[in-house]
């Protein structure tokens, strides 16, 4: 699968920064990692710090994938409301999931600290209303997370005005938020881990691995056998293909970032990123040189000639959507790009064994729009399931939940939120339950209605093509592990420097 397309900015920045060599004899660890990503070095880092002997393989080099592609934008705010999370799994879920996210954006930080020179900076976030309908919705929004001790602050039309010179209804705005170079990042930890002991192949490719109680053996398309106690799939996004049924849609995102900006015509830019409230969203942030990286335009297309195609256009549409917000930045693209991005129903992500290969071979998939701060999270429950022991996001991070029905979801939540009114005598949490029942359940409501009646009004016959396609997609998936060749020149075909 080519995760990329046009010349992602830091792959060209940085250029290859080391090789690693190929696997080429057998070998035995702990535990086995698949994937060479900014998932699988996180995961290795805490697997050292756990003490395991771990080893790690790369079918491409290192930080080859979507973490080459990826903007990097580190959130904690998942591309699902707090609102929206609470109305499907209860408000306790919503804010551990929403916490876990906040809590991995200063590990990311003293990881960065400890790797150094990867431009990690800490950074502010304004998510604006992209349309006066999306304010109430916002405004929900924002009571949740104030009620849960999120450092976040409300911004009118005046105040966004002010600060920022464009127009909104509202704005959420929040003290927690960084950027970083994720391929850079990927390649440090990594050579920096190897130091320590990690075994690290790339140009090694697993081409097949089975699992029994007592560990799992894998091969690699070399013929090379990996005996290890346990395996980690953090291989992205194609790490779909070891599953019989689809847990996420892959998606396209397009991105391109400016010349260096001049720090007075950047202001507030320079450390606040911006998104909207649309969806797909537009998103922009700085770079540590001054740059502005500008993303969005996500599109259905998994075909990577098709998305190559719509690289130049796609920058075209963000430069004009971003100079209509600021007028007078100088957004001409310097380099363009884009990549595969995958979206699950509830935007969480998988971390965690599938019924389908047992405990032994655990899945690290780290999508959705704030991917990084994910595998920040679900490193450590990785590290945590594989010593066997409790981690709270287990549950919510399994594929477990994919097994729940969206009635039962509403059904449960409004059965636990009255049992909660009940019961609960804390006045803060009173309060917050209180929010979420006059403000965000409404909002929720009265949203998923106006979809639907959409919908049918738009497209009768969704029901028949959504089945129609779900049987093409299932014919067109590999049965069994689908061979990738080492192959870099696909991804970089077009867009590049103008
Ligand atoms: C355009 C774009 C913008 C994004 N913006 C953001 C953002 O602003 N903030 C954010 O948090 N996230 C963002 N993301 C998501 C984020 O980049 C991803 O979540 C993250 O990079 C995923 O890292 P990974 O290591 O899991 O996957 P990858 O980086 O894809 O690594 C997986 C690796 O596994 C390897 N592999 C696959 N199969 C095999 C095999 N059989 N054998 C050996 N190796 C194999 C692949 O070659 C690949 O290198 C963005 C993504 C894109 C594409």
């Amino acid at each position: 699968m080519d995760l990329k397309s046009g010349y992602p900015f830091w792959a060209v920045k940085n250029g290859l920064m080391k090789a690693f060599p190929p696997l080429t004899s057998d070998i035995r660890c702990d535990v086995l990692i698949v994937g060479g990503g900014i998932t699988a070095a996180l995961i290795a880092q805490e697997l050292a710090d756990d003490g395991q002997a771990v080893v790690v393989i790369e079918q491409r080099d290192i930080g080859w994938g979507s973490s080459a592609a990826s903007t990097a934008l580190l959130q904690y705010e998942i591309d699902t409301h707090m609102t929206e999370l609470a109305a499907r799994y209860g408000e306790d879920n919503a804010v551990l999931a929403y916490r876990a996210c906040a809590d991995a954006i200063p590990r990311l930080q003293e990881l960065a600290t400890m790797v150094r020179d990867v431009d990690f900076a800490a950074m502010h976030s304004l998510y604006f209303a992209s349309s006066l309908f999306h304010a109430g919705r916002l405004k929900a929004e924002y009571e949740l997370r104030l009620c849960h001790g999120f450092a976040v602050r409300r911004l009118a039309r005046g105040e966004i005005r002010e600060q920022y010179g464009f127009s909104s209804a509202m704005a959420i705005f929040s003290d927690l938020a960084g950027r970083i170079d994720p391929y850079r990042f990927t390649y440090r930890l990594l050579m920096q881990l190897q130091k320590r002991g990690v075994s690290i192949f790339d140009r090694t490719r697993l081409a097949s691995f089975a699992s029994s109680s007592r560990g799992v053996v894998a091969r690699t398309a070399d013929g090379m056998t990996i005996k290890a106690g346990h395996l980690v799939l953090a291989a992205g996004y194609a790490a779909q293909q070891y599953l019989d049924t689809r847990v996420a849609r892959n998606r396209s995102s397009y991105a391109f970032i400016t010349d260096p900006i001049d720090a007075a015509a950047l202001g507030p830019l320079a450390n606040t990123m911006v998104w909207e409230s649309a969806r797909p969203y537009l998103y922009m942030r700085s770079t540590g040189d001054g740059r502005l990286l500008i993303g969005g335009e996500d599109n259905d297309i998994d075909i990577a000639l098709r998305r190559d195609a719509s690289v130049d256009r796609k920058a075209g549409i963000l430069r004009k959507r971003v100079a209509r917000l600021f007028p007078h930045l100088p957004l001409q693209p310097a380099f363009a790009w884009a990549g595969t991005f995958a979206e699950t129903d509830d935007g969480l992500p998988f971390f965690g064994p599938h019924p389908q290969h047992g405990p032994r071979v655990q899945f690290a998939m780290a999508y959705g729009g704030n991917g990084i701060t994910f595998s920040a999270a679900g490193a450590g429950l990785i590290a945590r399931l594989i010593r066997r022991d409790q981690h709270p996001l287990a549950a919510l991070f399994s594929f477990d939940r994919l097994k729940q029905k969206k009635h039962q979801h509403q059904h449960q939540h409004q059965h636990q939120h009255q049992e909660f009114l009940d019961e609960n005598l804390s006045l803060r949490r009173l309060r917050c339950a209180g929010v979420f029942r006059e403000r965000a359940l409404p909002e929720l409501q009265r949203g998923a209605g106006l979809r639907a009646r959409r919908a049918r009004y738009l497209h009768p016959a969704a029901g028949r093509s959504r089945a129609m396609d779900q049987r093409r997609s299932a014919a067109q998936r590999p049965a069994v592990p689908a061979v990738q060749e080492r192959d870099r020149s696909p991804d970089l075909q077009l867009g590049g420097r103008r």
